[in-house]
């Protein structure tokens, strides 16, 4: 049984009307931010969902774990639909499901010690059976990060550490209740490079020790070979491409992906590669291209490509894609 399963989801977005558009009887506009999305997670894998800014993945992200309501669509994480869960239930159940923001400094009270800051996911789920146990906890997850000494961090602010180390805080408070399955949302995408390498490192290390189940969400592909086990590429609200690492990176069949993966820049200066540069901008996702929505901007376009949309199509072991190219 998968870890994770998302079937059909979705999150359409009302845009804001004006009074002239109420007066004038103009429909409701909704932002199709995500728009039917279907994918499984093993236990203990990382999935990484790549893609441009605004094409959805971050909403995912945020949808899975039931942080923003869907418009429709089903999410089971462990086997329990996460949508028919209660309040309470909810509440519950969000100590075995975390979530590592982007920007630790955003994610941080700045007026909460590094220590208090940790151990509140602990108080908030009753987890140890008093402050001294839960202290221990937490120095033990400081040195697990490698903030180290831990009682010199304890009483450490945010505004005292660096980025890198900032961001270790807020993956020490992710896990310190031991979750089952974790959003990692561009988790290094604010950090240096030389940074980024010790925290995907960090991360690949406790997902190991604590078999946590990842989505990593990213806009750079580079980081993906890192951590991730399979990679989903989205595209205006849907996922176009679908398979392992090795499959997506080596062979990839989606000429949007093509077009990804030719932007990663090459460390080999004896390999060439054709850069794929995707014609115009993204279309607006309150009035999607028909058909496939990649057609206006797509360098391999077909007749039909405007006319319908494609299927999703197996084609290789596990490895699936959307595009007219391999029906
Ligand atoms: Fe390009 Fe057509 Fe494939 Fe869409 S379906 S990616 S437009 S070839």
């Amino acid at each position: 049984m998968a870890m994770v399963e998302v079937r059909n989801l979705k999150k359409h977005f009302p845009v804001k009307r004006t009074f002239i558009d109420v007066l004038l009887r103009k429909p409701q506009l909704y932002v199709k931010a995500v728009d039917g999305v279907s994918f499984d997670i093993e236990e203990g894998e990382v999935l990484g969902l790549v893609g441009e800014s605004g094409s959805g993945k971050t909403t995912t992200g945020r949808l899975i774990l039931r942080l923003i309501e869907a418009t429709e669509g089903i999410v089971k994480i462990a086997g329990k639909d996460v949508y028919t869960m209660s309040k309470e239930e909810l509440r519950r159940f969000r100590k075995e499901i975390q979530i590592i923001f982007q920007d630790p400094l955003a994610a941080l009270n700045p007026y909460m010690k590094i220590g208090e800051a940790i151990m509140h996911p602990l108080k908030i789920h009753n987890i140890g059976s008093s402050d001294r146990e839960r202290k221990r906890m937490v120095y033990k997850m400081l040195e697990r990060v490698n903030l180290t000494p831990p009682d010199e961090f304890y009483v450490r602010y945010p505004k005292e550490l660096s980025g890198g180390q900032r961001q270790r805080v807020v993956i020490a408070r992710a896990l310190i209740t031991r979750p089952k399955f974790v959003v990692a949302d561009e988790a290094v995408a604010m950090l240096d490079v030389s940074i980024r390498s010790q925290l995907l490192k960090l991360m690949l290390d406790l997902k190991n020790e604590f078999n946590i189940t990842m989505l990593f969400i990213t806009h750079d592909l580079a980081t993906t070979k890192y951590i991730c086990d399979r990679i989903a590429v989205m595209y205006l609200g849907k996922i176009v491409e679908i398979g392992t690492f090795h499959h997506i990176s080596e062979n990839p069949k989606h000429p949007y992906t093509q077009a990804l993966i030719s932007a990663v820049p090459e460390p080999d200066p004896k390999k060439k590669k054709q850069k794929i540069i995707p014609q115009g901008e993204v279309p607006n996702p309150i009035n999607p291209p028909s058909g496939c929505r990649f057609h206006p901007r797509c360098h391999k376009v077909m007749d039909i490509c405007s006319k319908k949309e494609p299927h999703f199509v197996e084609v290789e072991d596990g490895h699936q894609v959307s595009c007219f190219l391999y029906e």
